[in-house]
């Protein structure tokens, strides 16, 4: 449980192999919290805490540590140990594209090692063996995984039945090795009962819009109701956590009923926000580009002026699925949903059309792309090479990622890439390296982070571009020898 300040600490973080020291890891990357109660946990993870409260467990039948107080706290009464998984075998997107840039084995993979071996201390020392069971957004991964050391993998959300699932294997009954979480309805999620990595306060969870390579795909999007998200918030300032992250696959359709966005919801939770004492700069995660088409410029700046509030930010960034610029590859990939009523030779320049007004309204939009898509062709390679192309005046970000299937099946590694593909990766690259480090210093100059500190990650941010550089040189020119 690394203690980040910014949500974009978390994502440096894991965008790393062991190729990077360990040292700078630790030290500079995933900064253990200071001693301060309570512990900063993962949202999944104090999601898990509240649902186990509610469903009947006694607040002191509970604890939430992290992985190097476990020697303090797992005794022989310890019955489950319950830990969120991420990416716990290094398979999502981010990680693949990162091993197959850098090499060595995603840093992600080697926590959740990690913290399997100091859970094997823990236990062992305490003469116990506890079931351990294991949930979150990287689930999936273990189900299609060999078994290790853990013993279940509750799939999806799941605060409906978690605490159900504890007690059934607090009271030895056999259960399968992958069992089906249950999801509340959204008024029924339980508010959490301490503060979250990063500040990290869902307002909707799900999408629904079924890109196939997704595994949100399916799952419809549900909003959280005001006063959760409220009380949430509320959790982490009590606890000194001043920088809240909305978490959502599309900010802008907070209160939406399908597609249809509604403004007034979103720009009503953020003026409650705004209005709480001690709130610093809001941030969030991702944003649809069909949503962003329905919102007007004024009400996109009023968003903006809302998340930065006094801070003094000026690039509040945002994740923009764009995954491909030929709209026949996204329509084919099951993306026609988050087209809306585009074509699919319009599908280009509507989606730079709605990047530049993120941009005109004051945000710093990220888009992503998906490389190695299912049907992808060279010339559709090429297609998106050239968009990345025509905005790479712009101050945004771009990043490739390799797709990643969620059903266990291989996607492209290292080898698998052709000059073309990494002749994008190195275009998306060229682009970031320009806006990244001005970004990130905005970012941690507006949470307060202090100048040395500031200082010491650019330079590493400097090492790290010149590395990342001439290794995408490298692995384009070897892709021609293949
Ligand atoms: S729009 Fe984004 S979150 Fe939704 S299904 Fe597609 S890729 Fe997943």
């Amino acid at each position: 449980m690394a203690g980040y300040r910014l949500l974009f600490d978390g994502v440096l973080a894991c965008n790393q192999t062991t190729r990077t020291p360990r040292l700078i890891a630790n030290s500079l990357l995933m900064p253990r919290q200071s001693g301060s109660r309570p512990v900063v946990a993962p949202l999944g993870l104090r999601r898990v805490e509240a649902a186990l409260v509610r469903g009947g467990f006694d607040r002191d039948e509970v604890a939430v540590e992290p992985a190097d107080r476990l020697g303090d706290v797992v005794g022989r009464d310890t019955r489950v140990i319950g830990l969120t998984v991420g990416d716990p075998i290094g398979r999502g997107m981010s990680s693949t594209t990162v091993r197959a840039i850098l090499g060595g084995r995603p840093l992600t993979a080697r926590a959740h090692r990690d913290l399997l071996r100091q859970i094997a201390r823990a236990t062992r020392r305490a003469g116990n063996s506890p079931t351990i069971i294991a949930g979150g957004p990287g689930a999936w991964q273990l189900e299609h995984s060999t078994p290790d050391r853990i013993d279940h993998i509750v799939a999806g959300y799941a605060e409906a039945n978690v605490a159900e699932v504890f007690q059934a294997t607090a009271d030895g009954i056999d259960q399968p090795r992958v069992i089906q979480g249950r999801a509340p309805r959204a008024e029924d999620i339980p508010p959490v009962l301490g503060p979250t990595t990063m500040g990290a306060v869902e307002t909707s969870r799900g999408c629904g819009l079924g890109c196939s390579f997704c595994s949100l795909a399916r799952i419809p999007m549900e909003h959280l109701p005001e006063q959760t998200i409220l009380g949430d918030i509320e959790t982490n300032l009590a606890a000194g956590q001043p920088h809240p992250c909305l978490v959502s696959e599309d900010l802008f359709r907070y209160g939406a009923k399908g597609t249809t966005v509604r403004p007034d919801a979103l720009i009503a939770l953020l003026e409650c926000l705004r209005a709480m004492d001690g709130i610093g700069m809001i941030q969030s995660d991702h944003a649809n580009v069909l949503s962003v088409s329905q919102w007007s410029d004024e009400d996109l700046r009023a968003v903006r002026r809302l998340m930065v509030g006094r801070t003094g930010q000026t690039m509040p960034w945002l994740n923009v699925g764009i995954e491909t610029a030929s709209g026949e590859l996204l329509r084919a990939n099951g993306g026609g949903a988050k087209m809306g009523e585009c074509h699919d030779d319009e599908w280009a320049a509507f989606a730079s059309q709605q990047l530049c007004r993120l941009i005109e309204a004051g945000f710093f939009p990220f888009a992503s792309v998906v490389v190695g898509l299912s049907g992808e062709t060279a010339e559709y390679v090429r297609q998106t090479r050239q968009w990345v192309d025509t905005l790479s005046d712009e101050p945004l970000g771009i990043f490739p990622v390799l797709n990643a299937p969620t059903d266990g099946s291989q996607g492209p590694g290292r080898d698998d890439l052709a000059r073309e593909q990494w002749e994008l990766i190195r275009a998306c690259y060229r682009v970031n390296f320009r806006w990244m480090p001005k970004m990130y210093d905005d970012g941690q100059r507006a949470a307060g982070v202090g100048r040395g500190r500031r200082i010491l990650m650019q330079l590493l941010g400097r090492g790290q571009a010149a590395l990342w550089k001439s290794l995408l040189m490298i692995r384009t020119r070897r892709a021609d020898g293949r």
